[in-house]
């Protein structure tokens, strides 16, 4: 193209702006500031993408604008320099990340700086520096403090080949990345999690006053996921321990004879044991107590023949107390029969009583290895005001027999009616039937008598506990199928599963359910268990049409055999609930169950706690040590930052792992040997608080120093892609209500305003991609058009928030527009501005910043094109030749900034002022009467093309206020209609000398729209 060497231009004005740092920023009081965002970049080894080339410039713009407004604009830049690709990247081309890191930044610069970006370099910030993850270390050690950082077991994908756990964009079909042939197993590990559930409502809350796009709020709203809904306890029985009968043996009791003799009720009919029995047989669990012979003077043989009246086998549960239980221990140890199992409350021992009887019914002998004929568990419930010897005969049988034991606090004695102050004792009654109690989130209660069965996540870390030994084997081969997906994927999956063996209780009606695992269900929402109602959920419809599940319609509508009715309605099915309307049942259910203790209304949330553990190397580390002696042990402040060590192998597990020397410290509190954490965090950890950092980058003492974020903060303008919409938005809004809660910030979020740009496709409209070889390189086309014309060009395909396509016509259009202003602005034929050009600047400078505002750039640059079209052939004065250049700067700050410096001026255009537009001098009869004029050009053109002359004589007849108009118009409509001639005369002027008028057009004229005679002749005059 043309001569113009703008590349010459642009590379002078880098130059420049770099130097005079114009870009540059500090805390100013008096000024009022703006902070304008973007989202940084991951800075990959392939460069700028268009996209990127995209959202800056929006960026850039906004930044600028602010800035000529007179605003102190903060406008920074980094990198988020820690993450997977860096990591890949050493894997594949054996690069380490450091340097892959480096160089990759090494090339953003250059690019950014050739787009024209006004960043604020001095501000730079890269998180992969020490000096800045540092930081994201301490806030981590405020969270431990604060308990927000948490550990649990999660489930992980795994490759066996790698010997490490895989990030779920390495996960490709259910196949390791880079191991094709390899399935990605799941497994469950100790992770470290952040609380972010802690903040669900106030993340819903505040979000309603936040000038976002509705649908980013939408997407937030539901991410978030609060429902309302009633958790309902549903015991779950695995049938493999069918308990054929419990069988109680109470205690010994010297005073006994004088009891009875008192009218007290024999011994196995005080205390807990009434109750126990009822409660059992209310379960349809036979309860046996036998009143032992002779308790003031026991002896071993009596009671072992008593004993043995009753039927006794592997699933009999033994329970003794006091003497009872020693007795039972002896009687076990002796027979060697087997049971299921056996609980001692309060137990007895010998040890060294001096009492026959004593000695003769508990024996001599400790019983090693007990367990041996136990079934599950052998179980000794002590209290903490128990008798002293009888907390210390637990603890003995605990290490002999061996058992577990249960220490209750105080309030339980020596477990009898006096100490208790009761009779009931449900901790025993639950650990007698051991049923799992799982309670259920529903948001429809309503629906409880319809439920089929049941469905755990597969990837529960307790969902083998649930499975009874014949299913154990399909229960792991299904486990073995899964492949790990992510949350979206989870909604499109195939619903798959697998029966448990398990059974939960309907606690409303009784009824025994399946339980399935399910690849559906997520582990931890919830309980990670749910129940299914398939006559009323499409899901659980079509997994029970698949199992072959029963379905039950329980509310009244739809026809259930071939779809799941979704809708309220009355209940039918179920019990005394029948009749009632589903709003009003779901009411009622709930009561019902809060006053049985066996369900409670409660909110549940679909947003999950943070897990931020990730087994690699380019990442933050986690500044904890595990020592044997103390456990968990954070590393003190002052040990900040845990650096990552540079010499660690690649391929295999986690590098870190190899890094020896750095693994084996001293503990910080004792100083014996411990190891360090090697899971390092997720990178959305970094990107959760740099906005903060750029407040004041340098600051080595502190995170950052609070009167800088005071001013700075929060973000006025933050742009950045959709995808950002949920992760790291609720991540940086949730580091950001932390923050604040420890003191550290005075405002509740971190970005007021938010915008999201569309895409840009290539030219056929697909999403740029190699594949399709449509991609469009930024750099290519500013070594071809220049920056400012792809700068002009990315705003110019759409509105920015909507998608748009690549159009090279636009490009060249927009390159051939700028040649034309160039040349204008050059050399400037300064003049006075005609009121019409002074209503045309201001108007531009109005219509511009609203457009501006509402990130309808595309009509701002039609606006700009517009009013150069009309300069184009006319004078202007300076000012207004300015003016112009501080609008454009904005879009094309490189050729404003030149054209800025050939009009004498010794500042930067980048620098100026906004162009205020003064109301006054806008002045709609310009406008009306500029239409007017251009419509009889049209007009004529119309008549002279039916009329076939082609330079004609045109005369105008105007009704008497417009004749002034049309008069000074007459080189214009001369110009619009190629015109040899234009003459114009009032309809007033005609009616005294007809010859004007031959045709009489004068009677045609109207207001807006004048009467047109055409001739091929003059008129004779
Ligand atoms: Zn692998
Ligand atoms: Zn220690």
């Amino acid at each position: 193209m043309k001569n113009t060497d703008f590349k010459k231009i642009e590379k002078k004005w880098q130059k420049k702006w770099e130097e005079k740092k114009i870009f540059k920023v500090k805390k100013n009081s008096k000024k009022k500031k703006f902070y304008c965002l973007d989202m940084f970049p991951y800075p990959s080894g392939e460069g700028l993408h268009m996209g990127h080339a995209f959202v800056y410039t929006l960026g850039d713009i906004f930044a600028r604008f602010k800035r000529l407004q007179g605003f102190n604009v903060l406008y920074p830049i980094g990198y988020d320099s820690l993450g997977l690709p860096a990591e890949n990247a050493a894997i594949k081309i054996g690069m380490h990340p450091l340097k892959y890191t480096q160089k990759s930044i090494d090339n953003f610069m250059k690019q950014q700086k050739a787009m024209g970006w006004s960043y604020d370099w001095s501000r730079l910030i890269k998180t992969s520096d020490p000096s800045y993850y540092k930081w994201d270390q301490w806030i981590f050690l405020k969270m431990l403090e604060k308990g927000l950082a948490y550990r649990k077991k999660s489930a992980v994908n795994y490759c066996k080949k790698c010997d490490t756990v895989l990030a779920n964009e390495q996960v490709v079909n259910g196949k390791c990345w880079r191991h094709e042939d390899t399935n990605v197993e799941i497994k469950h590990l100790e992770q470290w999690f952040f609380k972010v559930t802690d903040y669900a409502d106030e993340l819903l809350e505040k979000l309603e006053k936040l000038d976002w796009p509705d649908r980013a709020k939408k997407m937030q709203r539901n991410w978030i996921g609060r429902s309302e809904g009633t958790e309902i306890d549903f015991e779950i029985e695995t049938p493999r321990n069918k308990i054929s009968n419990v069988i109680i043996v109470h205690g010994s009791n010297q005073k006994e004879r004088e009891k009875l003799k008192g009218g007290s009720p024999p011994q196995n009919e005080r205390n807990w044991l009434p109750w126990i029995k009822k409660e059992l047989e209310k379960k349809g669990i036979k309860c046996e107590i036998p009143l032992m012979p002779e308790s003031w003077a026991p002896k071993y043989k009596d009671w072992k023949k008593e004993l043995e009246k009753l039927k006794i086998d592997e699933n009999s549960v033994l329970i003794g107390h006091s003497a009872g239980g020693a007795f039972l221990v002896r009687w076990l140890g002796e027979t060697k029969k087997e049971i299921r199992k056996l609980i001692l409350v309060s137990p007895g021992k010998a040890a060294g009583w001096h009492m026959s009887y004593i000695d003769d019914l508990y024996g001599n002998k400790t019983y090693e290895n007990l367990q041996k004929f136990v079934d599950e568990e052998i179980i000794l419930f002590t209290a903490k005001d128990d008798y002293k010897h009888h907390i210390t005969n637990a603890y003995n049988y605990a290490k002999e027999l061996p058992a577990k034991v249960l220490c209750f606090e105080k309030g339980f004695g020596h477990f009898v009616e006096k100490s208790m102050g009761t009779q009931e004792f449900p901790e025993l009654l639950e650990r007698i039937i051991s049923r799992q109690k799982w309670p259920i989130f529903t948001t429809r209660p309503d629906t409880i008598f319809g439920v089929t069965f049941m469905v755990v996540s597969a990837q529960h870390p307790r969902l083998m506990e649930l499975v009874i030994a014949d299913q154990e084997k399909e229960v792991k081969d299904f486990l073995k199928k899964l492949k790990s997906v992510s949350e979206k994927e989870l909604e499109k999956l195939e619903k798959e599963g697998i029966f448990t063996g398990s059974y939960a209780i309907n606690p409303l009606n009784n009824e025994k359910v399946p339980v399935y695992a399910g690849n559906f269900v997520v582990a931890d929402y919830g309980s990670g268990m749910v129940m299914a109602v398939p006559a009323h959920d499409q899901r659980d419809f079509e997994f029970a049409k698949k199992y072959g599940i029963k379905i039950r319609q329980v509310i009244k509508g739809g026809d259930v055999k071939k779809e799941a009715y979704t809708g309220n309605g009355v209940l039918i099915n179920s019990e005394r609930f029948n009749g009632l309307e589903s709003n009003k049942a779901k009411w009622n259910i709930t009561q019902y169950l809060e006053g049985e203790g066996l369900g409670r209304k409660t909110v549940n949330y679909k947003l999950r706690d943070w897990l931020i553990s990730r087994q690699r190397y380019w990442g933050t580390p986690i500044p904890i040590v595990y020592c044997d002696k103390c456990g968990i042990v954070p590393v003190p402040e002052k040990d900040l930052p845990v650096k990552l060590p540079e010499k660690v192998n690649f391929g295999k597990g986690n590098p870190l792992e190899t890094a020896k020397k750095w693994i084996n410290v001293k503990c910080p509190k004792c100083g014996n040997k411990a190891r360090r954490e090697t899971d390092t965090m997720d990178t959305f950890v970094n990107s959760s608080w740099y906005y903060l950092r750029y407040t004041d980058p340098g600051n080595n003492k502190k995170i950052f120093s609070k009167s800088k974020v005071d001013y700075w903060g929060p973000i006025d303008q933050y742009i950045g892609g959709p995808e950002h919409i949920t992760m790291h938005l609720i991540y940086v809004r949730f580091y950001t209500k932390f923050l604040r809660d420890i003191g550290l910030l005075k405002f509740d979020e971190p970005a007021l305003s938010y915008f999201t740009q569309g895409i840009v496709s290539g030219e056929d409209g697909n999403k740029m991609s190699k594949s399709k070889g449509n991609v469009i390189e930024p750099l290519e086309t500013i070594e071809k058009y220049g920056a400012d014309t792809l700068r002009l060009a990315l705003v110019s395909f759409g509105s920015s928030d909507s998608d748009s396509s690549w159009d090279e016509k636009i490009v060249i259009g927009g390159r051939k527009f700028l040649e034309k202003v160039y040349t204008y602005f050059s050399k400037l034929d300064e003049g006075k501005d005609t009121p019409l050009t002074q209503n045309k600047i201001n108007k531009l400078s109005k219509e511009v910043q609203e457009n501006i505002g509402a990130f309808k750039h595309n009509l701002a640059i039609i606006k700009l094109r517009e009013f150069f079209n009309y300069i184009s052939d006319k004078k202007i004065s300076k000012k207004t030749a300015k003016s112009f250049l501080s609008v454009l700067s904005i879009y094309c700050p490189f050729i404003s900034e030149e054209l800025w410096s050939r009009l004498g001026d010794k500042t930067f255009v980048s620098t100026s002022n906004w162009p205020k537009f003064d109301e006054s001098k806008i002045n709609e009869v310009f406008e009306r009467e500029e239409e007017i004029v251009n419509k009889a050009g049209s007009d004529i053109n119309h008549i002279k093309q039916i009329l076939g002359i082609d330079k004609p004589y045109t005369y105008i007849y105007t009704i008497p206020s417009e004749t002034k108009l049309f008069k000074n118009s007459k080189q214009l409509l001369m110009k619009l209609s190629g015109s040899k001639v234009v003459g114009v005369y009032s309809s007033q002027e005609v009616k005294e000398n007809y010859k004007l008028d031959p045709q009489e057009k004068a009677k045609k004229a109207k207001p807006g729209k004048p009467g047109i005679y055409i001739s091929r002749t003059p008129l004779d005059i």
